[in-house]
């Protein structure tokens, strides 16, 4: 008899599922499973064999790129050691006899013996040996990223859908190799709300729950599960009444979802007129069809860094204006506002994290634009993309981390320099480019009139904002529960940087998690907020809520909230708001 039970977490992204756990864990993490037909079975031996041709090929080409450059010794003893784990058979061949003996895929049959491998060099005592440990995985992971990069043909029967990952942790740049398959719904043992983790997640458009603490302990392969994304909680092995319960909600959620797209074409404005922005936030020029779907009028945040995660390298200067001018020809003349890369703190890239170093506090550390001012040379190759870009559509620069006039300076000098040498190559480019700044420092918002004056629009970070206001890290869900975006300082804070901005007539914006939040629209409507940005998700939900909204019916309400001392009472007016 299976035991039922429920596990409660932190829900990120709303909806319900219904399917069967898949324990993931890091090393397996792009790599699913299936049964390869017995006439099949040759070409995806030939698969492996080829995999494994094409690392010793590219183990030969860095030793030759080391031997003819001025390349550090040990990295050639590095590159040795990794040569004979390659053309050990324990890698080379084992895996074929697996993929034979159990019909199974290729990077199934490698992650497999990677396993085995681990677990046994763990045992040894030399410590020097067992630390070898790590050049297996490596070695493992160049064969199995050959192996993804040219997929055998998935048969038709694995159903995503119905697959629920359990994780202890993911990073950003794992949750975006989903953009690539269709899973139900994932779990994750920490986390945090507004972590870039849950962004992600809710990019997805799946349910998801953070911070179960015990998930991936507590659950077992192939149990069935429901995944409550918005309630934050996980039914293990239900019976048949709460699954017939979950299934009812299921289709009621679908239903609702399914009225609101007739909004789509319908422009936003409130019952007494007021025209609202509703913008996009996107990680890929992929989120583009979703962000169209859900009638956005532009992208409001297009999270560049994303381009840089799961690559080998950097992408060059063409690979980035390429992606910016899909991107700007995709929204047909709508803004397009691309955020410089935003990287450090919980979004790493291997190579770059190596030049900014790991920061003992990331978050207060060398992220974002501070990353970019000391690494003028990536950050110039930036701009000169966007700037190309900006010729095929309405791009904007917005960015992030601000926190000083100084700062604001040394990036429009930047940016000078980029279109500069873009005028001497004789390219085209938009110059009179509008430039923005986010607002996420509580810093920025005290001594705004720099920004005001300099900038040409701006866009509140309140994922940020909330996080260094409170000093609390968003990430860490040891302290999710003082995260709270109804703080009196976080609400006086934007309502300050609200008002500020409209009276110097700046364009202003929030594009944090809580321009999504319905629940929040009305507050924010009532600070005098008219651009909003989100994950397109949401965008139809906020949407609906503006029309049913009266800016003038809040004032009374607003002007108690912005007085109030404690987060209770203006959650209460909150409410009120919502039910006028
Ligand atoms: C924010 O901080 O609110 C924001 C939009 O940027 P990110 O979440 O990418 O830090
Ligand atoms: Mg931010």
């Amino acid at each position: 008899m299976m035991v039922s039970f429920a596990l409660h977490g932190v829900g990120v992204s709303g909806g319900i599922a219904i399917g069967r756990a898949q324990l993931v864990s890091h090393a397996t993490l792009e790599v699913s499973h299936y049964t390869i037909p017995a006439t099949k079975i040759e070409a995806e031996v030939a698969r492996f064999t080829t995999a494994v041709e094409e690392v010793q090929q590219e183990l030969e080409a860095l030793h030759e790129a080391m031997t003819s450059g001025d390349v550090p010794g040990e990295f050639g003893a590095f590159l040795d050691v990794h040569w004979m784990i390659l053309n050990d058979p324990t890698l080379s061949e084992v895996p074929k006899k697996i993929i034979i003996e159990q019909r199974c895929n290729a990077e199934w049959a490698l992650t497999q013996q990677l396993s085995v491998l681990v677990e046994q060099f763990e045992q040894i005592e030399d410590a020097y040996l067992r630390e070898r440990k790590s050049d297996i995985v490596q070695v493992g992971e160049r064969v199995l990223k050959r192996l993804l990069g040219k997929p055998g043909t998935l048969p038709a029967a694995v159903a995503e859908e119905q697959t629920i990952l359990v994780a202890h942790d993911l990073s950003p740049a794992d949750v975006i190799q989903f953009k690539k398959h269709h899973y139900g719904a994932f779990l994750t043992d920490v986390g945090g709300a507004t972590s870039h983790t849950a962004i992600v997640a809710r990019s997805l458009n799946v349910p998801a729950v953070v911070a179960t603490h015990n998930a991936r302990q507590l659950i077992r392969d192939s149990e069935m599960l429901i995944v409550d994304g918005h309630a934050g909680v996980v039914v293990v092995n239900p019976d048949r009444a709460v699954l017939a319960e979950y299934r009812l909600k299921q289709s009621q959620l679908e239903l609702e979802r399914q009225k609101l797209k007739r909004l789509r074409g319908k422009p936003a404005e409130t019952i007494d007129g007021h025209h609202i922005e509703l913008h996009a936030n996107i990680e890929l020029p992929d989120d583009l069809a979703q962000t169209l779907e859900n009638g956005a009028t532009g992208v409001g945040l297009f999270r560049s860094e994303f381009l840089f995660l799961n690559r080998d390298g950097l992408p060059t200067e063409d690979e980035q204006f390429e992606a910016y001018r899909a991107v700007a020809e995709g929204m047909e003349g709508h803004p397009v506002t691309i955020r410089t890369f935003d990287l450090g703190a919980d979004k790493h890239k291997e190579g770059l994290d190596g030049l900014a170093r790991v920061a003992p506090n990331p978050a207060l550390g060398l992220r974002a634009v501070r990353f970019c001012l000391a690494e003028p040379r990536l950050f110039i190759t930036q701009l000169r993309a966007i700037l190309r870009a900006s010729h095929y559509g309405r791009i904007r620069i917005l960015v992030p981390m601000l926190a000083s006039s100084s700062e604001i300076d040394q990036t429009l000098a930047l940016i000078e320099q980029a279109k500069e040498s873009l005028r001497e190559q004789g390219m085209p480019f938009n110059n009179e480019i509008e430039v923005g700044g986010m607002i996420e420092i509580p810093a920025a918002v005290i001594a705004m009139d720099a920004f005001t004056a300099k900038l040409d629009f701006l866009s509140i970070g309140t994922n940020d904002l909330i996080q260094y206001t409170l000093a609390v890290d968003r990430a860490d869900e040891a302290v999710a529960h003082l995260y709270d975006p109804l703080h009196p300082a976080v609400v006086r804070l934007l309502a300050q940087a609200i008002a500020t901005a409209n009276k110097a007539k700046v364009p202003i914006a929030v594009c944090g998690e809580m321009a999504g939040e319905v629940a929040l629209t009305r507050l924010l409507l009532g600070l005098g907020l008219r651009n909003f940005s989100m994950h397109p998700a949401h965008l139809l939900s906020v949407k609906q809520r503006v029309l049913t909204s009266e800016v003038a019916a809040l004032k009374l309400l607003v002007d108690r909230v912005r007085r109030s001392d404690s987060p209770d009472k203006i959650a209460t007016l909150v409410e009120k708001m919502n039910a006028l």
